[in-house]
C-alpha cells in the first residue's frame, strides 16, 4: 500500500468504527492490531475448556447507542442484532419471585412510568417513587442538549446517594436501578459517581421509547462486526493488520506514524490511537506535545474487572433469552443457544464491578456461578454442567477492564 492518509492503532470497536468512517470519506487507512484477532474487549476468543468460541464477556446494546447503530449499518451488519421492540426484562429476585419489567409502547415517559406501575415485583410505595426521578431527568436531558447548564447530579455524589436523594425506594433501587447502574458502569453504585449514571438514564429514557429497548448480537462478537468491517476497509482500499503491536513514532513533538513490531515503519499524515487507556503510555517513547497530559491522566485511571462464567449444560433451562438476578454476584445469565437461534446450551453468566471474586479460581467461580444459578432457576437444578470455564481480571484475553 502507498502511504495511507491515517493509521488506526487498535483494532477493537473504536478503531474499526474510526477506519470505516475514514475510508467512506475516500481516505487511504491502515489498521494496526497488536492481537490475532479484532475486537479487543468486544471480541471472541478460543475457549481453552471446549475450543468452542466464545464472546468476551455477553455484550448488549441499548436503543440509544446512536454511534454503534451508526457503524452497524455502515459495514452492514445491522442485521446482526436483534432489537427489542421496547424494554422487556425478566427477573429473578432474591426470594425466588420471577417478574417482568415490560414497557408499553407508549410516549415518553409513560413507557417507563406505564412498565413500573404494571411491575408486580413493587409495593405501590416503591412504584410511586420513580415519579421523583422525572424532573431531574428531564434536566438531565436538557443539560445533554445544552439548553441549561444545571447540573442533575453532583460530581461528587455517589449513585446510591444520587437515587436516594431523589427519593428511589430500597426495592426500586434493588430491583432496578442497581443492576442497570452496575451493568452500564460496572462499578458498585456505592463507589460509582453519579454523573454518568445520570447521563446513561438521559439517553435511555427520551426522547423515543425505542431508546432504552436492549439490542443483542445474534452472532459471535468477532461475525457480529469485526469481519464485516475488516471486509469493508479491505474492500475500500483499506488496509488491516493483525499480530501487530506498534510504537508512535514522534518527530518534533508530533505523531508521524508508527513502527510495527519494532522494525518496519508506516509513515501517516495522520496518527489515529484507539487503544484503551492502560495502553496508551506504552504507544510512546515521549508522547507527542498536545498528547503529555492525557497519557499522564490515563495513566492515574484504575480498573473494575468484570467476570464472565460460560457453563455449557446438557438441556435448555431458561425459558427467555436473558435474565436478571438483582442481589446476587452473578447479575445475569444470557441463554447463548436462544440468542444466536443454536442448538447450543450454553449460559453465559456476568457478573459486573467483581472486584471481590476476580481473584477466585475457575473451579469457584463456575461453582459459584452454578449455585446462583440453581438457586434462581429451578430447572437448572437437574441440569448437568459438561464444561464450565470463567473469565475476568483486569486484561486480555478474555479479561479485561470493562472500560
Ligand atoms: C466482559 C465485558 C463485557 C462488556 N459488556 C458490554 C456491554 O454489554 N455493552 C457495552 O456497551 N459495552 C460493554 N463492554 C465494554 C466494551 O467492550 C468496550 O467499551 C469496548 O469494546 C472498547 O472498545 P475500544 O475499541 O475502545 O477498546 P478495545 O476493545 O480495548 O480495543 C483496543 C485494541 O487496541 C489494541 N492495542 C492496544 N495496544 C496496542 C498497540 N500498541 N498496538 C496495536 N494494537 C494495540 C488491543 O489489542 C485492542 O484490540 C464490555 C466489556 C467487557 C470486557
Amino acid at each position: 500500500m502507498t502511504r495511507p492518509d491515517a493509521v488506526v492503532v487498535g483494532g477493537g470497536v473504536a478503531g474499526l468504527a474510526a477506519a470505516a468512517a475514514l475510508v467512506d470519506r475516500g481516505a487511504r487507512v491502515t489498521v494496526v492490531e497488536a492481537r490475532p484477532m479484532l475486537g479487543g474487549r468486544a471480541g471472541s476468543y478460543l475457549d481453552p475448556a471446549t475450543g468452542e468460541e466464545v464472546d468476551n464477556g455477553q455484550h448488549i446494546l441499548l436503543g440509544c447507542y446512536r454511534e454503534s447503530f451508526a457503524f452497524l449499518r455502515r459495514v452492514g451488519a445491522a442485521s446482526h442484532v436483534r432489537v427489542q421492540p421496547s424494554l422487556e426484562v425478566p427477573y429473578v429476585d432474591l426470594g425466588g419471585i420471577r417478574t417482568t419489567l415490560s414497557c408499553p409502547l407508549l410516549p415518553v415517559p409513560w413507557h417507563l412510568v406505564g412498565a413500573i406501575i404494571e411491575w408486580d415485583a413493587l409495593r405501590w410505595r416503591d412504584r410511586l417513587s420513580v415519579l421523583g426521578l422525572g424532573q431531574v431527568i428531564r434536566t438531565a436531558q436538557r443539560h445533554l442538549a445544552g439548553k441549561t447548564t444545571r447540573l442533575a447530579a453532583s460530581p461528587e455524589e455517589t449513585v446510591e446517594n444520587w437515587l436516594v436523594r431523589n427519593g428511589q425506594s430500597a426495592r426500586l433501587r434493588e430491583m432496578l436501578w442497581e443492576p442497570l447502574a452496575l451493568a452500564a458502569l460496572n462499578q458498585p453504585p456505592a463507589e460509582a459517581a453519579a454523573p454518568p449514571f445520570v447521563r446513561v438514564l438521559a439517553e435511555m429514557f427520551g426522547p423515543e421509547p425505542s431508546a432504552s429497548s436492549i439490542a443483542l448480537p445474534i452472532l459471535s462478537l468477532r461475525e457480529m462486526y469485526a469481519e464485516p468491517a475488516r471486509r469493508y476497509i479491505e474492500a475500500r482500499g483499506g488496509e488491516v493488520l493483525t499480530n501487530a503491536r506498534v510504537r508512535v513514532i514522534v518527530e518534533h513533538g508530533r505523531a508521524v506514524g508508527i513502527r510495527v513490531r519494532d522494525r518496519e515503519e508506516i509513515r501517516a499524515a495522520s496518527v489515529i490511537s484507539a487503544v484503551p487507556w492502560f495502553a496508551l503510555g506504552d504507544l510512546f517513547d515521549e508522547p507527542p506535545d498536545r498528547v503529555g497530559s492525557l497519557v499522564a491522566a490515563a495513566s492515574r485511571m484504575a480498573s473494575y474487572p468484570i467476570v464472565t462464567v460460560n457453563l455449557w449444560l446438557d438441556r435448555r433451562v431458561l425459558d427467555t433469552p436473558f435474565v436478571g438476578l438483582p442481589g446476587r454476584a452473578m447479575q445475569w445469565v444470557f441463554d447463548r443457544g436462544q440468542i444466536t437461534g443454536l442448538s447450543a446450551t450454553l449460559l453465559s453468566l456476568v457478573s459486573s464491578g467483581a472486584a471481590a471474586i476476580v481473584t477466585e479460581e475457575n473451579d469457584a467461580l463456575v461453582a459459584l456461578a452454578v449455585k446462583e444459578l440453581g438457586e434462581a432457576i429451578p430447572a437448572a437444578r437437574s441440569a448437568v454442567v459438561r464444561a464450565g470455564s470463567a473469565a475476568g481480571g483486569d486484561r486480555p484475553p478474555g479479561v479485561h477492564p470493562r472500560g
